[in-house]
Formats: C-alpha cells, structure tokens, sequence
C-alpha cells in the first residue's frame, strides 16, 4: 500500500546545489597531526575524563564516560598519546573554547578490542540501549541528542512508527545522501535494531524526492518490514517535527515530544552506528562531512573526530581568501566560524564556503506577515522580534520562543532584512544563562544548608559524648550552649586567614 503523504505548514522551496557532491565517492580524510576531542558533542551533561596526560590509547577506548542519564561517552578516534585535558577553541559562533581531550596520533591506528553484541534479537532491549550510550551515539543528524535516551523513551512508551530520517532539506549538505548510497546495508540493518529494541510497530525510511541514488540504493535492501518513503522537496521537511507530519499527518504538541504521539524518530548516520555498535562493538569515532561551496574540489569526506576544519578544507583544495566566511552546517541553520582552528565533531554535517554577503541594513518591520507565512511551526516570528528585541523575554516564552527550531524561514523572507532569527538565538541563550544561574544559586544555598545541618549534627555528637562522661543531670540549657561553643570552635577552625569560610564540598 502507498502511503498518503502530508504537507506541513510554511517551509520554502530551496535551491538545492547538491549535484557537485552526491555523485561523487567520498574520500577518507587522512589522519591529522593532532585530534582534539570536545567532552561536550551531544546535547546534555559533558563526558568526564577516564584518562590522563601521558597515557597511550587506542582508537575506539572509551576516554571519557557519559556523566549522567542525558550524556554519551567519548572515544579516541585514533591510537596514540593524550597530551592535553584543557579548554581549546571549539566550533562556535562566539569562538568560545570547551573543555577536551587531545591526542597526538602514533601514526598506527590500532583499534581497541572492542566486542559485538550477541545476536541483537536475542539480546534484551536494555541492553541494546547500554551498547549505544557506550558507543557514544548521539544523533548524527546534527542535533547531537543522545541516541539511548531517545530510545529508552521508545521502550518505556508503545512506539507505533519508528521514522529514520535520510531528508537532507538545507542546500549543499549531502552526507546523508552519499553515506546511505555507500552504506546501505548498514542504515537498512540499524534500522531494524532500534525497530527491536523499542519493538515499533511501523518502520520508515525516509529520503527526499531528489535523492533518488539514495533511494535506489534502499529500495535494493528493504523488505516488508520496512517502508521506503520519498517525501517532496521543501525545505525544512528533514525537521523532526516536519517530518512526522509529511508522514503521519500528526502534529507534535507545543513544548511536546514525537514520543508523546507515539513516533520516535532517528537519523540515517544514527541507524548506521547503531548497527555498527551492534555487530563489531565500534563506538562512533568518524562521520561523513560534506565540504562545499567556493572550494576547489567539493566533496564527502569520512573524517575522524577531532580533525580540524582546516585539514578538510585542504583536502578540498581550499586556500582562504579575503571576503569569504567559513559555515559549519548549512546556509540556513549553521554556524558562523570565527576560526577553521576548531575540530569536527560528531554534529558536524557540512563546512560550507561562502562570498560574505554584503551588509545588509535593518530596516524596520513592515508587518506584512511574510515570516508568519514561511514559519513552519506555526508561531508568530514578528511577534517573538518585537519581544525579545524589548527584552521582554517571558513575553517571548508565552509567545512559545522555544519551540521555534531555529530554521531562518522568517528571515530569509524578511523584506526589512531583520535577522530575525539572531534575535531568537540571543533570547533562548540569554534565558538558559538565568536559568543556570538561578539553578546554580539555589543549589549553592542547599549545599551551604545542608553543610551548617552536618555541622549542628557533628557538633551535637561531640558535646553529648563529651557530656556522657559528666552528670547525668546535664540540662537541656547546658547542652545547647556546648552544642554552640563547638560549632562556633569549628566554624573559627574552617574560616581562612583572612576570616572567609571556606569550602570544600
Ligand atoms: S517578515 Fe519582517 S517585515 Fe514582514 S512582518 Fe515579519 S518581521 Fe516584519
Ligand atoms: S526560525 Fe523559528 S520563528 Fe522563524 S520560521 Fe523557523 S521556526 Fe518559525
């Protein structure tokens, strides 16, 4: 039976200027002289070191394990010596550094005995799950969210349709494209593991109308337990949320999870290293990046993680020259390099090369409503400007800030040139940024609550065991005012020289 398909609200017809890359094989990006591995590269709490400066590792050794329920593990992506745990330049906007692991490449590329699973549909799902946090799969499609976490919630709620996600809707980016023509195999077998491991009643792959060598290439693999899917070219139909409803005509609830309506949805180069975790036990330590735009030689590269931007762009022949700009990810929703001095990452898609556009000037809103139309989510983009322009950000909240997937719609169709979603950014970051503050505040009291509590609690022991050798007619009044004389004698005894407490929690 064909599948009826939806259309979902707003979105643009992109140009889509992939014919220089997905037809071409990609080549492996050679080992660089030094790798540089952030402990943050998924959504969620950091990885904690589990080496040191100095010690030998192995490609594919766990060097840094998930910290929490939301965190992945890292793994070297090569054999070599760490020779730094410290703060290094990472891909941000901002140029900001993160904390990260380096390691200097012995050359040797000696793998670590890692180990497969058993046969994954005798294995229980659980397990499953462990395997792919340990293997530090995050989702590949870019938004890094942690691939186990996202499952979990597929087990623990019925799972009517798990969609794997091969639309690849912003202009230039191929990866998905060329990994699903050369690895097939893998992204069709990956798909059945997480079809098992959250027991999903319905299972879809999904690639865009104009990526037919992709769909071929499926199409020769799939059986009847899995729909192949071609959904028409509209930019941003490989959203999450976009998807579901080309797909199932469902819409995700405002501030809700595709989870909530029964849908778990993952990436193609996810369902992939899910089915390499599965089979050999190998961790994520290499992805495929698309290199485009104003470069010699545009390709897909596989690229081991932690490989500045700047040996891909050499491999692509690229030298930089004045007036251009450096996009890690796609003209719409990637990011602005102040440096190609920052590693790849496992959410790096694509480092795209651009003319820097002339300045535009800001003009004011002319309120004709074009955002509103473009905006797929159906919110109110001039509405959200004029909020956090003001700085009016709990407006900006009840106005749904949050759910706005960052897409550039609205100002790509902005006639006053209003970088609309700049303003967006700026908001969600400067809302976070209080938000921890007032997390970190809070906790910082509870600790210090807690702290004096211990230290009443250790002072009561003390003053009744040395009240026990003393007359049992001791009363109460005596008792609090020793309680009190200890607790000030340990207070003086943690205060610094200069009479600041300190504290070591
Ligand atoms: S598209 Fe620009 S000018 Fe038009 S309503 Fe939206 S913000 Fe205002
Ligand atoms: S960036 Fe946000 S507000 Fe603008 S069109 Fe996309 S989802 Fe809507």
């Amino acid at each position: 039976m064909i599948r009826e398909l939806h259309a979902f609200p707003g979105g643009l017809p992109l140009a889509h200027y992939m014919e220089w890359t997905c037809g071409e094989e990609s080549l492996l990006q050679p080992l660089p002289a030094r790798i540089v591995l952030p402990l943050q590269q998924h959504i969620g709490l950091p990885a904690t070191p589990i080496v040191n400066m100095g010690d030998k590792v192995l490609k594919g050794q766990k060097i840094a394990a998930a910290s929490g329920y939301v965190s992945v593990s890292i793994h070297a992506s090569t054999s070599g010596t760490v020779t730094d745990i410290g703060d290094h330049p990472a891909p941000h906007p901002a140029g900001i550094t993160a904390r990260c692991i380096v390691i200097e490449p012995d050359g040797e590329d000696h793998w670590y005995d890692i180990r497969p699973v058993d046969e994954y549909t005798t294995v229980d799902p659980r397990r499953l799950q462990e395997v792919i946090r340990d293997c530090g799969i995050s989702g590949l499609g870019g938004a890094g969210f942690p691939a186990h976490v996202k499952i979990n919630e597929g087990v623990e709620n019925a799972v009517d349709t798990l969609i794997i996600n091969g639309v690849e809707c912003e202009p230039y980016i191929t990866c998905d494209d060329r990994l699903i023509q050369e690895k097939a195999s893998y992204v069709v077998a990956g798909t059945r593991m997480i079809g098992h491991a959250v027991q999903a009643k319905h299972r879809v792959i999904a690639v865009e109308s104009d990526m037919p060598a992709a769909y071929a290439a499926l199409a020769r693999l799939v059986g009847d337990d899995i729909e192949l899917v071609q959904v028409p070219a509209r930019y941003p139909a490989g959203g999450e949320k976009q998807l579901i409803q080309v797909i199932t005509g469902k819409e995700v609830p405002c501030g809700g999870l595709a989870i909530h309506i029964g849908i778990l949805v993952q990436n193609v180069a996810t369902a992939a290293a899910v089915y390499r975790a599965v089979t050999r036990g190998e961790p994520v330590v290499s992805r495929y990046v698309t290199v485009a735009g104003a470069v010699p030689r545009p390709r897909n590269l596989q690229v081991l993680l932690g490989t500045p931007v700047t040996d891909c762009l050499r491999t692509c022949g690229y030298e930089p020259q004045p007036g251009e700009r450096i996009i890690l990810g796609g003209p719409m929703m990637g990011q602005h390099l102040r440096s190609t001095d920052v590693p790849i990452t496992k959410t790096s898609n694509c480092i795209l090369v651009q003319q820097e556009p002339e300045p535009a000037v800001e003009l004011p809103c002319i309120r004709c409503g074009n955002c509103a139309t473009a905006c797929p989510i159906r919110l109110l983009p001039q509405q959200l400007y004029l909020d956090t322009r003001a700085g009016n950000y709990d407006a900006a909240r009840q106005h749904h800030l949050f759910d706005c997937i960052e897409c550039g719609c609205c100002s790509y169709v902005c006639p006053s040139h209003i970088p609309l979603v700049q303003y967006y950014r700026h908001a969600k970051s400067h809302i976070s940024a209080e938000e921890r503050r007032r997390d970190g505040a809070d906790h910082a009291r509870s600790r210090f609550e807690a702290r004096n509590d211990r230290l009443r609690a250790d002072a009561s022991a003390e003053t009744q065991r040395e009240s026990a050798g003393n007359t049992a007619s001791a009363n109460s009044e005596y008792v609090r005012a020793a309680v009190e004389r200890t607790l000030a004698r340990r207070q003086a005894r943690d205060a610094g020289p200069d009479g600041e407490t300190g504290s070591h929690d």
